[in-house]
């Protein structure tokens, strides 16, 4: 057990500095304090940085530290930390760590005693949950999917039955695949795709993944959060909808023995109760 007082002023202290995900006013006054005090800003992007932080006049000696060095520049900063320098960490958006580097920068520094703290700010997918409308009791944050079809799937297999809002993060240019598998496995969940956010263009659009999946791509730019309702739907699909359902793959060609299979499968009803239903 190790048990850290942050602010006692003993022994180094690494913090961690939430920037902007857009808006580059949505960083706090205690961010900019924090910033100036410090001797080097370690950052993912330095020249990113550098042009945030030119903004607020923050004018400091800079230190990369990306996902491909991040084992040596961490060993590095620690060094530096130990010999009394005084230094935060940023990612290019967010909270690092986050579908960022930073999380074995912390593990390196707590195994040699340095504290850590963190400095808040925007973090994408909180964010995209709180305004979409989803259940925000539970939730399940996955980040990106990994970049094969196959693993998509696997991954969405291994989720479906989670009764957490799920959030994934996604870039523009697969956003429309990964929705149209996102709909195959997990079937037509309420879901909301949050674009742009904090930016001009920041957009929430709110369906189902069914829907979401047929949008025009070229109205799908910039980044984006997809947020999908938790596996619940034995409470939330009446008859009518399972029958409704039932209909849209007999449309699409199935017959009605495998349309009634796949929509058991993917609301999780008995598929004699959907049986009965649809020869009522
Ligand atoms: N560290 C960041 C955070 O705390 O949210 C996430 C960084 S990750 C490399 C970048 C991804 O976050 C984007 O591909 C997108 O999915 C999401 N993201 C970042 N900024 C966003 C924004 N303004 N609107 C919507 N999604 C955003």
């Amino acid at each position: 057990m190790n048990r850290n007082k942050s602010f006692d002023n003993k022994g180094p202290l690494l913090y961690l500095v939430a920037t902007p995900i857009g808006n580059i006013s949505e960083i706090s006054k205690r961010a900019l304090d924090v910033l100036n005090e410090m001797d080097i800003i370690a950052a993912e992007d330095t020249r990113n940085t550098k042009s945030l932080l030119n903004n607020y006049g923050i004018e400091k000696e800079y230190f990369s530290l990306r996902e491909h060095n991040e084992n040596e520049a961490s060993e590095h900063l620690i060094k530096l930390l130990k010999a009394g320098k005084k230094i935060a960490y940023v990612s290019d958006a967010g909270y690092p760590g986050i579908s960022d580097p930073g999380y074995l920068l912390v593990c390196n520094a707590i195994k040699e005693d340095i504290k850590v703290s963190t400095v808040c700010g925007s973090c994408a997918f909180i964010n995209a949950l709180v305004a979409s409308g989803l259940p925000t009791n539970h939730f399940y944050f996955y980040g990106f999917l990994p970049p094969k079809d196959n693993e998509t799937k696997n991954e969405l297999g291994i989720l479906k039955n989670h009764n957490e809002t799920l959030i994934f993060y996604e870039s523009p240019h697969r956003v429309l695949k990964t929705l149209k598998i996102m709909f195959e496995v997990l079937g037509a969940r309420k879901a909301v795709l949050a674009r742009e956010l904090t930016k001009l263009n920041e957009e929430y659009i709110r369906g189902t993944l069914e829907e979401l999946s047929e949008i025009n791509p070229d109205t799908l730019k910039g980044e984006m959060v997809i947020i999908i309702e938790g596996q619940n739907e034995e409470i939330k699909i009446d008859d009518n909808e399972l029958l409704d359902r039932v209909g849209y793959f007999i449309k699409k060609g199935l017959s009605t023995k495998d349309s009634i299979e796949v929509v058991s499968d993917e609301t999780g009803i008995n598929k004699n109760y959907i049986y009965k239903l649809a020869h009522k």
